[in-house]
């Protein structure tokens, strides 16, 4: 029945085409890319980090740990012309922030008064901090300036950044993924419900619970509470060795879920690429893979059925665009 469930599908068979980011022009059309960027007439003078704890409404308690509040950075990249390009980060861990707030001022000190262009920044980027690697705190600050850069032009054109990148406002299809995590049965069964209740006809179960009987008896108490017609998907928050996870997998068939998300470490994409060929069930990665060349590597190697790149940990909306375009 969810087969075909609607979500973007990484294609196994078109991966041949190269896309570099410095092509990311070409994604939008040169031309366009440039009256986007020179129209706007901006460059980048100024920076505010601030960070935020707002408490949860109820913690979330995933095979990665527990979360009661969402540690962020509030960005506001200021632009010669006077314009504020916002955006935010967000931290597993409150105790990051400190040192992501300094990395975001370095990073900004070192494109001061260059134009507000977000290709020619990635650029920059990837050679002046070529040697901190594509991954973890200076990714997430360079997509924080990404991000505020493309909120920036968008402001300066008036326009919505989805109009701005082309782009159009059709609904999609989307899931509910605000908690069922890990919990007693019953629990979850009565939040699933809940989020029934208030309309959602799909949702995303954390599992990763000590044992592979503890995690069918959750999905059953859901699939009990809401019936066959609601989509199912589970993430495992990269809970499981390769063994336990096709164990795992395998056993979890007979409940047709829309996909298993993360059962391995985020880095395995070889051990995934090969859980992938053993299951029937799709499976999900991308929101910890740091840079499109890891985007690049997991469709070569064909460890997933579906990519979900985070738009932070990819390092923004540019690379965000690029990877997609790639999956
Ligand atoms: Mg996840």
């Amino acid at each position: 029945m969810w087969k075909d469930s609607g979500y973007n599908k990484c294609n196994r068979h078109q991966t041949k085409r190269k896309l570099s980011m410095s092509s990311f022009s070409d994604l939008i059309g040169a031309p366009r890319y440039q009256t986007i960027v020179r129209g706007g007439d901006m460059t980048i003078a100024n920076v505010r980090v601030r960070a935020v704890l707002p408490p949860l409404p109820k913690p979330l308690q995933t095979a990665s740990g527990q979360l009661t509040h969402a540690p962020v950075l509030l960005i506001d990249l200021e632009m010669s012309s006077g314009i504020v390009g916002v955006s935010y980060l967000f931290s597993p861990r409150q105790d990051m922030l400190k040192p992501m707030i300094e990395i975001i001022d370095a990073l900004v000190a070192s494109v001061n008064g260059l134009p507000c262009d977000p290709v020619a920044v990635l650029g920059h980027f990837e050679r002046q901090f070529l040697l901190f690697g594509g991954t973890g705190l200076v990714t997430m600050a360079r997509a924080a300036i990404d991000m505020a850069m493309w909120d920036a032009i968008a402001k300066s054109r008036g326009e919505p950044l989805y109009q701005v990148l082309g782009g159009t406002s059709d609904p999609i299809k989307a899931y509910e993924s605000s908690g069922l995590g890990l919990s007693n049965a019953a629990q979850v069964a009565e939040e699933a419900l809940s989020f029934v209740n208030r309309g959602f006809d799909t949702m995303k179960v954390r599992l990763g619970y000590p044992t592979i009987d503890v995690d069918e008896l959750v999905l059953d108490a859901v699939r009990g509470a809401v019936g066959d017609d609601i989509g199912l998907m589970v993430d495992y928050n990269q809970a499981l060795a390769f063994e336990q996870a096709l164990d795992r997998c395998k056993a979890l068939e007979r409940f047709r879920l829309i996909w298993i998300e993360e059962p391995l470490h985020a880095s395995d994409l070889e051990g995934a690429a090969k859980l992938a060929r053993q299951i029937g069930t799709p499976i999900q990665l991308g929101e910890n893979l740091f840079s499109q060349y890891e985007v690049d590597r997991a469709i070569s190697l064909q460890s997933s059925r579906y990519l979900m790149p985070d738009v932070m940990k990819i390092g923004g909306a540019t690379s965000w665009l690029v990877a997609a375009n790639r999956a």
